[in-house]
């Protein structure tokens, strides 16, 4: 069976016959489910990793519409931002912030515009191939200006509120980019590295203090030449201690660092404030540095801690949160020696132009020669690296936009109470962890690709160098068309930065600040802006904020969850339409990562997985949608390998398509479906109950989002269907005793796949698809997929009889295992099977179904499992006419006759065999369903197909020929 054709007529299907628009217009007027796409860039290709994020999205939205719901779905596109800006700088050999600067930002956000879209299409394709069903044509994108006047909009609510400030604040500083991170974005970029680790001497100043020295740490040697003080804890006791004719200061629990030392002194902290001492260089003795008091001398701080390093800890307040805020509590100088780029400044000559941590091992080598060196080592230590550009970041102090996050923590901590994660731990575990920790958000980068803050501050007027403080917070382009009197067409740099006007308090000039959006901020405002909220589609949004259901993968739980987390609770701290305390999603699912069968990540280098493209075309989509949602629990990651898709392909699809295939073959002539069945043969009633049951749980494993489980249900029923009711029906289908019989079987069969199919709709949507459409009556719905996804019947519903035929099962497969150890094949009839279940003795249909599945004369009860393996020469008889009447059917197969076909046999055998089957001739014709069986052996071209073949190690020659009739 060709899979992957028959999805493309699927697709065409859709296509042609608009199923998916039409499966939101036929709900018209029912309540929505309300969904949001997290946007991707899309300038790469898709992995599959989007292919997993997709198929999630995929099942539970087709799901939601099959139970009534209106499910609008539109895809977004992230546009703005490093990623960006990166791959422009690569691919046009730019190095720096000033390479840009000198090509001119309008020629380089043209070509940042001109990449986002590039591999817009492969994602397109690759979503529809995979049956995602979403208004592509309507697609938003981070770049429309209405999109980005929505950001304005939300920024201005967020300002209006009070909940945001500038500051000069040490961040994580991206030297190549040029801007600063949020934590966040520093937790995506964390990597294992070696580092110089080294120990300082810092001599004491004071005759009374000759040749005594603080032991000082670091494992960031470019810091030091901006070192403008020290600190202690004045609670931590330290020691005073001799080695080597020198004397040393260190905390008394660090006291091994000096292994063999002589201790002479113990002392707290608080003797030690106060202090002067010996700077390393000398490049910073300016003017300011000379008149600061606190310049080179020992500080309190409560931060130094002696669990590591020597609890005397070194202090340059530009390189340092915590440096920066003792500095500014003791009024240090605020003194860069490195520029933007991260390079020494001409103050530091010895290494000016060089990048602090190029100049690591020369600054270490340099103190080595002024003997201020007393250990150098390397130290195994994880260390954040930019997530877009990998340059190795730096704690640097620089003025920022924040959102004050830190202020609504409780907020955002309620709010969080308020959702479902699936899985379940990571609501107080990895999201709400970080919420704890929740710093302020440093919003604005130094860039040029992305959506402009709308602020405009005062700048004085012409020769003044300072403002009058007047600040300008545009939330809508109308606004400020409003004053400047013309248009905005394009709202980027550098377009926007022209947009001056005058200070309505002072007169002087009113600018924009230069820096634009972290483009998180901008995805964590899309429930918004996708829509142009609040300028059009106000009701529709409001009715449909916050979102029923997100799905992403697991590292935007301080990505895209956390922006629209912090963005939608603190638009609800007040009722502004969108309601009162509210979080962004009801119900999110997060997935794991797709790694590759030995747990390594997927990679071109190791090329060790196929492109999805193969896996496509070679099991189709649902194969892989299938192995993806069943393979591993959600949350966890996926060990992907072509063979696990392949077997997830036999095991579910081929499945299904013989089960519907059987139906197909052995239907009654002539058949059409009733309206209602009423299932009388134990088989039956089995099988519906088991039905009944799935919807029952899937329905109720959909509403708790719980996917993976939902999805393995369908499997096991699938088992149940093919290796249990059609194994045991058969006969009831290919030689039934009465017609009401295969009546019976035909209208149960057919109930069973059309209803299964709807259950299986969105876990497989091609194969259900087509096989319904295959199914379908002319009254019912065009598409599976326009049907309702099954009701229960309670009633149907037989737990007892579910747990007596699992009993069955359960007897069957311990007498297989008996049968396979004593090395007899099931087609060998036995005499008697013992069994201890007294509860089984008055059903006598489950019995005879025992009795059939294992190939034994009697059942009888006794108290242990025993099956007479004894073969009387009457057995062995009817075993070899079995076995005889199985090699005529694999030879039916063989020559692709249909089972309506007639056929006469022709054998030719020794005494041995030919003498039981005289015997039986008449019996056998009819079990084997032939028109008659010869002793002759004909000419091979008189015959269809002929085979020797050997029956109970005796030779016999066979031939099929067809009849007429
Ligand atoms: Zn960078
Ligand atoms: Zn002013």
């Amino acid at each position: 069976m060709d899979f992957p054709k028959l999805e493309r007529k699927i697709l065409n299907f859709w296509e042609k016959n608009q199923i998916f628009k039409k499966s939101i217009s036929k709900r018209r007027g029912r309540p929505y489910f309300s969904f949001y796409d997290g946007p991707p860039f899309a300038t790469g290709k898709p992995h599959y990793g989007h292919i997993l994020a997709t198929t999630i999205k995929d099942t539970v939205l087709r799901y939601w519409t099959m139970r009534g719901y209106q499910v609008p779905r539109r895809v977004g596109w992230d546009c703005h931002g490093l990623p960006v800006e990166n791959l422009i700088e690569k691919e046009m050999g730019i190095k720096n912030k000033k390479g840009i600067e000198k090509l001119g930002i309008e020629k380089f956000n043209l070509s940042c515009r001109s990449v986002v879209f590039r591999c817009v299409n492969d994602f397109e394709k690759t979503l529809r191939r995979v049956g995602r069903w979403a208004d592509y044509k309507n697609s938003y994108a981070t770049l429309d200006p209405d999109y980005i006047e929505s950001v304005w909009w939300v920024f201005k609510k967020i300002w209006d509120m009070g909940l945001v400030y500038k500051d000069y604040r040490v961040s994580p500083y991206c030297p190549r980019c040029g801007t600063p991170l949020s934590n966040f974005e520093v937790n995506l970029g964390y990597k294992e590295v070696k580092d110089n680790s080294v120990y300082l001497r810092f001599r004491i100043k004071g005759p009374e203090f000759k040749d005594i020295f603080f032991l000082v740490w670091t494992t960031t040697p470019w810091t030091l030449p901006a070192n403008l003080a020290l600190a202690v804890n004045p609670e931590i006791q330290y020691l005073l201690i001799e080695k080597d004719k020198k004397r040393y200061i260190l905390a008394g629990k660090r006291k091994k660092l000096l292994e063999g030392g002589k201790v002479l002194k113990k002392f707290s902290g608080k003797k030690l404030l106060g202090l002067k001492y010996e700077p390393l260089f000398d490049f910073l003795f300016n003017k300011e540095v000379k008149e600061a008091e606190n310049a080179f001398s020992v500080l309190p701080a409560d931060f130094v801690s002696d669990e590591e390093g020597t609890g005397v800890v070194h202090i340059a307040p530009m390189y340092g949160d915590d440096d920066f805020q003792l500095g500014k509590k003791f009024n240090l100088p605020l003194i860069h020696t490195l520029d933007l780029e991260g390079r020494f400044k001409k103050m530091v000559s010895d290494w000016s132009g060089l990048f602090a941590k190029e100049a690591d091992p020369l600054i270490i080598k340099k103190l080595e020669e002024k003997s201020l060196l007393y250990k150098e080592e390397k130290v195994l230590h994880s260390y954040p690296f930019c997530w877009r550009c990998d340059s190795p970041l730096l704690y640097y102090a620089l003025e920022c936009w924040y959102i004050a996050v830190s202020k609504i923590k409780k907020q955002l901590i309620a709010n969080n109470k308020k959702i479902r994660w699936v899985p379940g731990h990571i609501k107080e575990g990895r999201f709400g962890k970080w919420l704890l920790q929740a710093r302020d958000w440093a919003f604005s980068r130094n860039r040029f690709w992305g959506a402009p803050l709308p602020i405009w501050q005062c700048q004085g007027k012409k020769g003044e160098n300072k403002g009058c403080g007047n600040v300008k917070v545009a939330g809508s382009f109308k606004e400020l068309e409003k004053i400047v009197k013309r248009k905005i067409k394009d709202p980027h740099r550098p377009y926007i930065d022209e947009i001056e006007f005058n200070c309505p308090k002072c007169g002087g000039k009113m600018k924009r600040t230069p820096e634009v959006f972290d483009c998180w901020f901008e995805s964590g405002s899309m429930p918004y802006a996708q829509w142009h909220y609040p300028f059009e589609n106000k009701r529709f949004l409001e009715k449909t904020f916050p979102a029923d259901f997100i799905a992403e993968g697991l590292d935007q739980t301080r990505g895209w969850f956390y922006t629209l987390h912090v963005i939608a609770t603190i638009l609800t701290l007040k009722d502004i339409g969108l309601g009162k305390n509210r979080p962004a999603f009801l119900n999110v699912i997060v997935n794991g990562l797709v790694l590759d069968e030995k747990g390594r990540k997927l990679s071109k280098k190791l090329g060790n997985y196929p492109e999805p493209k193969e896996i496509f075309d070679r099991y189709g989509a649902d194969a892989l949608r299938y192995f993806l949602l069943t393979s591993t629990p959600i949350g966890q990651d996926y060990r992907f390998s072509e063979k696990g898709v392949q077997d997830t392909w036999r095991r579910t699809l081929l499945t299904l398509w013989n089960s519907y295939l059987f139906f197909e073959t052995y239907k009654e002539k002539g058949f059409s479906p009733k309206k209602r069945i009423i299932p009388k043969n134990v088989l039956n009633r089995w099988i519906i109950s088991r039905l009944e049951q799935l919807k029952q749980e899937v329905i109720f494993e959909m509403e708790r989002y719980e996917i993976t489980k939902a999805a393995r249900k369908i499997n096991s029923f699938l088992e149940d269907l093919s290796n249990w009711y059609i194994r045991r029906s058969r006969d009831y289908f290919k030689k039934p005793k009465q017609k009401r019989e295969k009546d019976e079987f035909s209208q149960t069969l057919y109930y069973l796949l059309k209803e299964f199919l709807k259950i299986s709709a969105p876990f497989l949507p091609f194969i259900s698809e087509y096989l319904y459409l295959e199914l379908r009556e002319k009254k019912e719905p065009q598409s599976v997929h326009l049907s309702d996804f099954p009701k229960p019947k309670k009633n149907l519903i037989d737990g007892k009889l579910e747990e007596k035929m699992r009993l069955a099962r359960e007897i069957a497969a311990k007498a297989l295992a008996k049968r396979a150890k004593a090395g007899i094949k099931v087609r060998q009839p036995l005499l008697e099977l013992q069994i201890n279940k007294p509860e089984l003795k008055k059903e006598k249909e489950l019995l005879n179904i025992l009795k059939e599945e294992l190939n034994v004369k009697k059942i009888t009860f006794g108290r242990t499992l025993k099956l007479n393996t004894k073969i009387t020469p009457e057995l062995k008889e009817e075993g070899l006419l079995r076995e005889l009447s199985r090699q005529i059917q694999q030879l039916r197969k063989k020559a692709r006759l249909k089972p309506k076909d007639k056929i006469f046999v022709y054998y030719f055998a020794s005494a041995q065999l030919k003498k039981p089957l005289e015997k039986n001739k008449k019996l056998f014709v009819k079990e084997a369903q032939i028109k008659d069986i010869i002793f002759e052996k004909k000419a091979k071209k008189e015959l269809l197909i002929e085979k020797e073949v050997n029956i109970c190690e005796k030779k016999i020659w066979i031939g099929l020929k067809k009849t007429k009739n």
